[in-house]
């Protein structure tokens, strides 16, 4: 417990299992390379759940403090993942990333100095430092990973623990007896909304944000895109039509399924990419509600540029750090290009020129822009559709909070091309 003795440390008082098992023999969620899987999301059943709509940054006399979520097995095994050094290494050496949100804090430098910071998921500590050197005058550093210990022991070797308030536990039960003027949350998961951590931004937003403070990032977009790629097609399944001369076909239904079944997390280049994306969601971190995030729906409707052999879509998201919440509308562009809900391109003169001082900060997982550890979410087909040039590709996306654990996310996808249509169901876990 790293809590000076004015804020209390939920994580080992919280009732309804806030302190975690010494053990656990859930496997963690995330695999492989991979940054975190599974995570918050629908994190209260409904009767818990505020109204969607409900306003955000209340005045403080108006805040109601919400019964916290309870702390399942599946929360206890996705923190304890955070423990891992490895994965927090991952994060720091995506020097995009890293560099953006430092890029970011430094801008709104004249804004955090002399203020107080609430760091939501502090990890390794390494924004919380950013802010310190930004001239806050106290961040609350807030994790309920493990990791948190070694984030007091970074905090404490520089010099740093009479700014840097390290709080062990999670940002629902712990307690900050004041307000707070800046939230930053390095938050977004796979898919953005993956992780669902952003919940937990919002809860923090809810239980301290003054209001006209800063929430860094302040908005994020979720794309999707058709997409070509014989190559992985190839490999992963034609493979077996010769293996070392022999007829391995009989293998094809089942490679399908064992390459396509679930999301995967690749790198592809915008040559991949068919057409203009779509934004299946905005977020604006200053307005959002838990309900809003339950499920994302969206209907899409594309024109191949090309003719080539449709595989699946792409998914990849970016997020801006402005200083307040803007209209997603008429103001939200980040990648090279992009195609509203009605199809239509946006304007050139609409888009935001990157580098330029005047703009938002932009950290962006585009396929035509330098790749991130969060690389792009692909969804394939079991089987490519041959699409001539103008073929329209339409349908619509569901994603939903698993049932099963709020931090898995069910992935419903209709899609029509050429006549025929198919629906797809995946789960990422
Ligand atoms: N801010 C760090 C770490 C980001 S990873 C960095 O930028 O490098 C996200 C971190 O948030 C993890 O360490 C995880 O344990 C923590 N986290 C996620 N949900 C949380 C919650 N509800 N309360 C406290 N910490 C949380």
């Amino acid at each position: 417990m790293f809590s000076d003795p004015g804020h209390s440390n939920g994580y080992f008082h919280h009732q309804d299992g806030g302190a975690f098992p010494e053990h656990n023999s859930l496997r963690p969620p995330h695999r492989g390379r991979g940054r975190r899987r599974g995570r918050r999301g629908r994190s209260h059943d409904s009767a818990d759940a505020p109204a969607s709509g409900a306003p955000r940054v209340a005045d403080s006399d108006q805040r109601v403090e919400q019964k916290p979520p309870p702390c399942t097995d599946f929360d206890v095994a996705y923190f304890h993942s955070y423990a891992h050094l490895g994965i927090h290494e991952e994060m720091i050496k995506d020097r995009i990333r890293t560099d953006t949100y430092r890029a970011a804090i430094m801008r709104h430098q004249s804004f955090i100095a002399g203020k107080v910071v609430v760091d939501v998921g502090c990890g390794t500590g390494i924004l919380s430092i950013f802010c310190a050197q930004a001239g806050a005058k106290r961040v609350y550093a807030v994790d309920a990973s493990d990791i948190a210990v070694q984030a007091n022991e970074v905090v404490k070797a520089n010099n740093l623990s009479d700014t840097v308030i390290v709080l062990h536990g999670r940002v629902e039960d712990v307690e900050i007896d004041e307000e707070v003027d800046v939230i930053i949350s390095e938050w977004m998961g796979y898919l953005l909304l993956y992780e669902s951590m952003l919940g937990s931004v919002i809860t923090a937003r809810d239980r301290w944000l003054k209001p006209g403070g800063l929430i860094l990032p302040s908005n994020a977009t979720l794309y999707m895109a058709p997409v070509t790629h014989s190559d992985r097609y190839s490999d992963s399944i034609d493979f077996w039509r010769n293996v070392y001369g022999i007829d391995m076909s009989a293998m094809l239904p089942l490679a399908k399924q064992c390459a396509f079944e679930e999301p995967c997390i690749e790198t592809i280049s915008g040559e991949n990419v068919l057409t203009w994306p779509h934004v299946v969601k905005h977020v604006d971190c200053y307005t959002v509600t838990l309900g809003e995030l339950e499920s994302v729906t969206t209907r899409y409707k594309f024109k191949s540029m090309m003719r080539a052999p449709l595989h699946g879509f792409a998914f990849w998201f970016d997020v801006e750090f402005n200083g307040h919440a803007i209209s997603p509308t008429n103001n939200h562009v980040s990648s090279s290009f992009i195609e509203s809900s009605n199809n239509q391109s946006t304007d050139v003169s609409q888009r935001k020129k990157r580098g330029n001082p005047s703009e938002a900060l932009v950290l962006s997982t585009a396929p035509e822009d330098p790749p991130t550890h969060w690389q792009q979410t692909m969804v394939y087909f079991y089987d490519p559709i041959d699409l001539e040039q103008d073929q329209v590709i339409e349908g619509s996306l569901t994603l939903t909070q698993s049932r099963e654990n709020r931090r898995f996310m069910n992935i419903h996808l209709e899609y029509t091309s050429g006549g025929r249509s198919f629906v797809k169901e995946s789960v990422m876990r």
